[in-house]
């Protein structure tokens, strides 16, 4: 089928097309929440009483698995997979492509009288060993000694993953080479985990407050995401290739009149939704809300907020999830952080918080003096925190497709500022005036003695345009890219917040008791003088803000290449070694990988957008002229002038963009033959605004790509 019919054809099937009838809940849902998942609760049910409790144990501290119970525990969870009906199991890890990755093996032991048994090891359990030589390790594990192993993660319960011909058992693990480098994402998370509880508890300690146990960091994961129908989407090669649009224009009406954002959901979304939530509850993830977002075709799903490492794996399956069951549904769903330009884009808001030991949210003013000091003074420890690591944690989030969010007219800008919203940024403007009982000018707030005023939990409160906002009760980062794992930005969070409260805890500590309330005054009105200017809470996406905050010194760094340079810069790499988060050698693998994956998807665009410019759009643009040479001859024949002029003008502006469209073309097979990735971005930018000019002047019937009319709209 040539390529126009096939856009054709698809439209036509889609407008007949019956919606996918959902599933429909056989149980209710609190039998479905959680029946994939060895929970506790199963746990309890296929374990003996003290080979529970060892586990129990594990899982609340986190420590290592007792060798001992492993054979136990792993006979249980084979005996409980086999019973969901599956052959199979994997240990599951999240390498640095930041996707997840499985190898299955089958629990086939042969009997040795011809026939086999089901069998699952202790060992198997605890270790596994993928033949890993072929994951980006950035130089951490040469080719020739390419064996890693998978260690299994107790805290992240096993679960299963079942289609209709099968299920498989998978067990979260970690991936760590054999010197004890860590491969993945999850190793570097659980070590921030560590970090910040040891130095979370060291703040509570000075305050007298419980820290007996963990403090733990807490993660909700708002996903955003586009759908568009599958047959629109494989007329588009870009889409298939890139996961964006490489060209298109957005049609006249798109998301200027807000009427797709919370608005009625389709009946075929609706479809997909649920039974996306049902496959989500099976799996023990709590999705709680779903919605339409701010650009037609675009969606967003949040969970409730879960202890972090949990909720990373979770938001690994949600992406899994979303994109297996919208191909179920006859659509895809599309996870890049920009496939269309000129509508929103996609991100993923990281609401992180801290819980104490006895279940508090640290982030949670409190009731009274006593919380409410605690509570000022993670504040400020984590206004410094950002502040000296704006830089940082920009490149946490930093990818060629968050690219296009940050830094570009929408969403959160690269510049990383705080939202505290006017109350709270009252209270702070009071205690840096007010600092020890000598100063006290009128208004000023003595921590410790003083109560906080009732602050606003209200979301029309908050402000949409701040990268990294207090909603009331926690943080909330929002550059995060919709594709992105969650792991990275939290590591980078913990560690920057651990070293704050490290500074900060080293002081509390050597202060005397009668003196407490007057030190903690002193050190959090010495951190706002020092770093009030990453506060702001106007808009962030002002041409003033991006001068304001140039003026402030706060730095705007646009695009990934250069912000990737954070990751080994000296102070940073001595920060993560002090921390015990990444060594040096895993800093400098994390950077070779990410600058490599950034190079690599900018060649794959600019070849994709060669290919599709040589084969697709030049030969449609010399269709166009053939047509219209056509009509002027049959004009000339029939001895008519009119019509004539107005014909030329259109065949000679579509000649004038094959030549703007050839000369592009040729400049970006230069660049990408030479590697020249740095001149990609603005080379395909320009090739777009030719292609896009020629797509509006072109005959409907000649445009062989569906248009962002159809794959916006028509669905
Ligand atoms: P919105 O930001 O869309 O107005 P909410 O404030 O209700 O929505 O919550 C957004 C996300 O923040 C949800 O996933 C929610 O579970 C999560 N969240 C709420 N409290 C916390 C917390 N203490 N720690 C981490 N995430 C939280
Ligand atoms: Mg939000």
């Amino acid at each position: 089928m040539d390529k126009i019919s096939l856009r054709r054809n698809a439209i036509a099937n889609i407008a007949s097309r019956k919606s996918e009838k959902g599933i429909g809940k056989e149980k209710p849902i609190t039998e479905i929440y959680g029946e994939n998942v060895f929970n506790l609760k199963t746990m309890k049910d296929y374990l003996p009483k003290p080979v529970y409790k060892k586990l129990l144990f594990t899982i609340k501290h986190g420590t290592a698995l007792d060798a001992e119970i492993a054979d136990d525990v792993a006979n249980a969870m084979k005996r409980w997979a086999i019973s969901k009906g599956a052959s199979h199991y994997t240990h599951w890890f999240q390498p640095l492509t930041g996707s997840t990755a499985e190898k299955h093996d089958s629990f086939i032991e042969p009997d040795l009288e011809g026939g086999v048994m089901m069998d699952f090891s202790g060992t198997s359990l605890i270790k596994g060993e993928p033949d890993a030589s072929s994951f980006p390790s950035g130089g951490l594990r040469a080719t020739f000694e390419a064996r890693g192993y998978t260690a299994w993660d107790p805290t992240s319960p096993a679960f299963i993953k079942s289609c209709d011909s099968g299920a498989v058992l998978c067990i979260p693990t970690a991936f760590c080479s054999y010197t004890g480098e860590a491969l993945d994402k999850k190793t570097p998370l659980l070590r921030s985990m560590q970090t910040i509880s040891y130095q979370a508890k060291r703040i509570l300690k000075a305050f007298k407050a419980d820290s007996e146990g963990r403090v733990v960091s807490t993660l909700g994961a708002e996903q955003e995401y586009f759908l568009i129908d599958k047959e629109l989407y494989y007329a588009r090669p870009d889409l298939v290739q890139c996961s964006r649009t490489l060209f298109g224009n957005v049609p006249p009406k798109h998301q200027q009149m807000e009427d797709h954002y919370f608005g009625a959901i389709k009946d075929r979304v609706l479809d997909f939704m649920s039974d996306v939530d049902e496959q989500l509850w099976s799996l023990g993830i709590p999705a709680k809300t779903r919605h339409n977002e701010v650009s037609p075709a675009q969606f967003e799903l949040a969970p409730i907020f879960e202890e972090l490492n949990l909720a990373v794996d979770h938001n690994m399956l949600v992406m899994e999830v979303l994109r297996k069951t919208a191909e179920k549904h006859g659509l895809i769903c599309l996870l890049h952080e920009k496939p269309f330009a000129g509508v929103n884009g996609s991100g993923k808001h990281n609401n992180w918080s801290l819980v104490s030991p006895d279940g508090r949210n640290l982030l949670e003013p409190g009731h009274n003096p006593h919380e409410n000091a605690i509570f000022l003074t993670f504040l400020c420890a984590i206004i410094q925190a950002v502040d000296e690591h704006a830089d940082i944690l920009r490149s946490s989030v930093a990818s060629a497709g968050n690219d296009h969010r940050l830094g570009a007219n929408e969403a959160p800008p690269a510049i990383i500022s705080i939202f505290l919203g006017d109350q709270l940024t009252d209270v702070i403007e009071q205690i840096e005036k007010g600092g020890a009982k000598s100063a006290k000018t009128g208004g000023a707030m003595r921590i410790g003695v003083d109560a906080l005023p009732d602050l606003p939990k209200d979301a029309t409160d908050r402000n949409r345009t701040s990268p990294f906002a207090f909603t009331g009760n926690k943080f909330e980062f929002r550059a995060v890219g919709a594709s992105q794992s969650c792991a990275g930005p939290n590591i980078v969070l913990n560690t920057i917040v651990a070293e704050s409260f490290d500074k900060i805890a080293d002081e509390l500590e050597k202060a005397k008791k009668e003196d407490f309330n007057d030190v903690l005054q002193q050190i959090l009105q010495n951190i706002i003088k020092k770093h009030k200017r990453i506060i702001f809470n106007g808009d962030n996406y002002s041409k003033e803000w991006e001068k304001e905050a140039a003026k402030r010194g706060l730095p705007n760094i646009k695009k990934t290449p250069d912000s990737l340079k954070a990751i080994i810069a000296g102070e940073n790499i001595e920060m993560f070694k002090k921390y015990k988060v990444l060594s040096k050698s895993e800093l400098h693998s994390r950077y070779e990988v990410y600058i490599e994956g950034y190079n690599k998807t900018l060649l794959i665009e600019g070849k994709q957008a060669l290919d599709m410019t040589k084969t697709i759009i030049i030969p449609t643009a010399y269709k166009q002229i053939n047509e219209l040479a056509k009509a002027i001859a049959g004009l000339k024949s029939a001895g008519l002038k009119a019509g004539t002029e107005a014909l030329k003008e259109s065949m000679e502006k579509i000649a004038s963009l094959i030549d703007d469209i050839s000369d592009s073309v040729d400049s970006l097979d230069k660049a990408i033959k030479k590697h020249d990735i740095s001149s990609i971005p603005d080379m395909l930018a320009t090739l777009r605004k030719y292609v896009d000019a020629l797509e509006l002047e072109a005959d409907d019937d000649l445009w062989p790509l569906p248009k962002y009319s159809e794959l916006l709209f028509i669905y």
